[in-house]
């Protein structure tokens, strides 16, 4: 029974592993941003991509600000631009309460900001279209979530 559960994931992880495939793309401006090997997961509630690396076109804006209001109140963060047409892609987050704790030094892409190329189907989707979920990340997340909220 143990092996062929095994077998069925492994199939599940192939028939995914394509899909996964794309790059980043500026929504206005048409520039790399990133590509699906950095990405690491996807923060729903703030409707935003979340990469380990970025393209060399992505630009940290030196400007600290602190979120009072809304998913990202008591965040320290500073906008990401895209080099080339200079338009807001996303933000880093340099200090966040403990609910986000996993957003912390990852880059965070605007899917609405976004458009993918899907390398395996070479076609040009809206990145508000598709799911950047992983599993693995996202079952990390809920944990430490439920650590936090244990310790309250
Ligand atoms: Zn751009």
């Amino acid at each position: 029974n143990l092996v062929v559960e095994r077998i069925d994931d492994l199939k599940t992880i192939t028939t995914l592993e394509p899909e996964h495939l794309m790059t980043l793309h500026c929504v206005q401006c048409n520039t790399v941003l990133a590509d699906s090997l950095g990405v690491c997961g996807e923060l729903k509630c703030m409707d935003c991509v979340m990469c380990m690396r970025v393209t060399n076109d992505v630009v940290v804006s030196g400007a600290l600000e602190s979120v009072h209001k809304g998913e990202m109140a008591n965040c320290i963060c500073s906008n990401l631009k895209c080099r080339s047409c200079n338009s807001v892609v996303g933000k880093r987050i340099h200090a966040a309460p403990s609910h986000l704790v996993a957003t912390r030094s990852v880059f965070l892409l605007n899917k609405a900001k976004m458009s993918c190329y899907i390398l395996d189907s070479s076609s040009m989707v809206k990145a508000s279209s598709l799911s950047f979920e992983l599993k693995p990340l996202q079952e990390t997340v809920d944990e430490v979530r439920q650590e936090c909220e244990q310790q309250l």
